[in-house]
């Protein structure tokens, strides 16, 4: 069964690695259908984040949206990176972790330098990325998965041009490298997003055959 879906971004990186991980599903973004895929992450887990923006794009296209693109469903998702020995954190806040007091995002290099500077030589370094994915369908019901990708933080950053945000500094012990030095399709196979992504298709696969 070949779905079609709304993924709610306005993010290129996010859209070609999804579009990667859903073949050979047809992912659409907002963009695509002319909407806006605004929505404001305050929520406090990362359910309630990609929870809320599946459903905020999926009241914006409305009943009529999804019967026009013939859309299965509206995803979304929010992903972070938990450091044991930082509490968890920046957890939720991660692309939003080191920002400025004016409200200005630091680069992702600037973020693993400051990541560095505060682990220090802290003996733990375990880390893991989390991903929540949600799914939307036209009749209101809801599909939530998760998945997660252990490693840790590594004393210094990969020269690796993989991947994108912390994976220059996300180890893998058992492959003695960092996701940046691993191929696109490789980090589907076993990242946070890649697990939670296909848990999700298989709930939404057997939603949506039950609906045929
Ligand atoms: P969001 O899910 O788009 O809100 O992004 C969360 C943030 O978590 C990103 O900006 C990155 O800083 C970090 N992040 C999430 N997934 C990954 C990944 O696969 N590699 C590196 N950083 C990630």
């Amino acid at each position: 069964m070949r779905l079609t879906l709304l993924l709610s971004t306005a993010n290129e990186h996010k859209k070609r690695e999804m579009s990667e991980i859903c073949s050979p599903h047809t992912l659409l973004v907002p963009s695509d259908i002319g909407v806006s895929a605004e929505y404001d992450e305050t929520g406090t887990t990362f359910l309630e984040n990609a929870l809320g923006k599946a459903r905020a794009l999926a009241a914006r296209i409305g009943p009529d949206g999804y019967r026009e693109h013939r859309i299965d469903a509206v995803i979304a998702d929010d992903s972070g990176i938990c450091v044991d020995a930082l509490d968890g954190g920046p957890g939720v806040y991660s692309a939003r972790y080191g920002m400025l007091s004016d409200g200005t995002r630091l680069e992702p290099i600037e973020q693993i330098r400051r990541m560095l500077e505060e682990l220090d030589d802290a003996e733990d370094r375990r880390a893991h990325y989390t991903c929540c994915m949600t799914a939307v369908c036209a009749d209101g019901r809801v599909a939530v998965a998760e998945g997660r990708l252990y490693g840790e933080i590594a004393r210094t950053p990969s020269i690796g041009t993989g991947g994108f945000g912390y994976d220059p500094i996300f180890h893998l012990p058992d492959r003695n490298c960092c996701v940046a030095d691993i191929s696109n399709a490789e980090k589907h196979r076993i990242s946070h997003r890649g697990r939670a992504t296909r848990a999700l298709l298989a709930a939404l696969a057997t939603m949506c055959r039950g609906n045929a």
